[in-house]
């Protein structure tokens, strides 16, 4: 090892920092943090320092380094613009035995500072002693993005309740499995949704079980699996999709996001074609709630955010009757995924001050639409299933007053690699889906900002596709 790691208990310390700039300024907001008493020596200090003197986070000698800075403190940076002077605060500080860090200059340094990731009292911090910075930052965003921002607040809770285990489980063992289950299961997902008294509740109550032989408890986590990029998934659906044993899914999820499931997962289809419904809705609810009362942790996998159109709501109903817990992530509806791999903003200052999301699903051969709201001109309306009733949309949407020649687009499998945009306007659209050989899913969207897709339109090759 080239450095030794340490974390180094500064609260109401003093340390000094030599120079005012921002590369100082940075280095005092970590201090600062870990709750240091900074003195910042420099005849100026930028805006953000300025700001902290402001507000009494540190002290400030407006003025040149002397000798008699060092005196009293226990740890030093130096980040003056100076090589000289950062050479002769090192060398006085090593003679001194005092930790200094020149900024930027290793071989000045008795100490360096990690990328860190905190979560305190969580903290992880990683360091290429100085050889790769970049490396540093890079792998310090991998773990930022597998550590859940809420892990400080599980360990404060895990803390609270150490002795009180110790003294009710004596076997070692036993007791790290059930720190295991604390940390993996319900009562951690409390905490990172924010309900820490449920959490508090839920480990007492745990304890008291813990005694007697318990079956964990198991629960329900009604996932939205965006539309179809894996890259779109949000951290908590990846890390929930990691440590389900049940994972129940649909058409609409993508294979590339099932495989990041858990390798030993169950995998357990309930696809919904249109109509032509594998499992009924309601055999979907109650299969959820039976599961999960085995004590699985049950995902409950759905294309896109499972609030639109993804009749999450009936799913969570049946939950919560039969005493189930559950919670709910929200993922990236199909609206927003193909607007923006489409190149068409849904607003536009110019083209549409609003956005409708409406269903197409035919509902005894015609949609039931308020058409005269959604003629109006300067919205945007997306419709999901859609495709079908294509032809009656633009027709309906004609015989009420939006002009014939409103933009119109329709995506196909958007975010994928089998995207497509088509473009027309409503005269043209069904023309244009009778000859093309569309795939669903398919979105529309419908208004002035379809235009903006000539411009914008960024995505896969073949983006462009269709009258023009
Ligand atoms: N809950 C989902 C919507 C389910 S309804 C969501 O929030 O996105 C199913 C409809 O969503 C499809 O008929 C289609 O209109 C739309 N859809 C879902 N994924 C899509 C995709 N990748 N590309 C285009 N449309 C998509």
């Amino acid at each position: 090892m080239q450095y030794f790691p340490v974390f180094f208990a500064l609260s109401d310390r003093h340390c000094l920092v030599v120079g005012g700039g921002e590369v100082a300024a940075r280095k005092v907001s970590l201090l600062v943090r870990a709750g240091a008493r900074v003195t910042v020596v420099s005849p100026a200090l930028c805006e953000s320092l300025a700001g902290r003197l402001t507000r009494t986070e540190i002290e400030h000698q407006a003025r040149d380094f002397e000798d008699s800075d060092l005196d009293g403190t226990i740890l030093v940076v130096a980040a003056t613009d100076d090589e000289a002077v950062n050479r002769r605060i090192s060398e006085l500080c090593k003679a001194r035995s005092l930790p200094v860090n020149v900024v930027d200059q290793p071989e000045l340094c008795s100490f360096i500072v990690p990328s860190m990731i905190d979560r305190s009292p969580v903290q992880v911090a990683v360091s290429t002693g100085g050889a790769a910075p970049v490396l540093a930052r890079l792998l310090r965003a991998r773990l930022e993005t597998q550590i859940p921002a809420a892990y400080g607040r599980l360990a404060e809770l895990m803390d609270e309740f150490r002795e009180q285990v110790k003294a009710r489980i004596s076997d070692a063992e036993r007791r790290r499995h059930f720190w295991e289950n604390v940390a993996q299961g319900a009562i951690a997902e409390m905490v990172f949704t924010g309900k820490e008294e449920g959490a508090r509740a839920a480990m007492h109550e745990a304890l008291e079980e813990a005694a007697v032989d318990q079956t964990p408890r198991g629960e329900v986590y009604l996932v939205g699996a965006g539309p179809g990029d894996p890259d779109l998934l949000t951290f908590r659906a990846l890390r929930l999709l990691q440590q389900a044993d049940v994972i129940v899914y649909d058409r609409l999820v993508s294979e590339e996001i099932l495989d990041l499931a858990r390798r030993d997962a169950d995998l357990v289809y309930v696809g919904k074609a249109r109509d032509q419904h594998t499992l009924p809705q309601e055999d979907i609810n109650h299969l959820l709630a039976r599961v999960a009362k085995k004590g699985k942790r049950v995902l409950r996998l759905k294309g896109g955010d499972p609030f639109i159109f993804g009749r999450g709501g009936e799913e969570i109903e049946t939950l919560m009757n039969e005493g189930v817990n559950f919670q709910i992530v929200p993922g990236i509806t199909a609206a927003s995924g193909a607007a923006a791999y489409a190149g068409i903003p849904l607003t536009h200052r110019r083209y549409a001050q609003s956005v409708t999301f409406v269903t197409g699903h035919l509902k005894d051969g015609s949609m039931d639409l308020n058409w005269k709201m959604l003629a109006q001109p300067h919205q945007t309306v997306v419709v999901y299933m859609g495709l079908l009733g294509v032809k009656n949309l633009c027709a309906k949407l004609i015989e009420h007053g939006r002009a014939a020649d409103t933009p119109i687009a329709l995506v196909q499998k958007a975010t994928t690699r089998q995207q497509k945009v088509f473009v027309g306007t409503l005269e043209s659209m069904p023309g244009i889906v009778e000859q093309s050989d569309i795939q669903p899913p398919t979105l529309i969207i419908v208004g002035e900002v379809v235009e903006l897709h000539k411009k914008l339109s960024w995505f896969g090759a073949a983006s462009n596709v269709g009258g023009d």
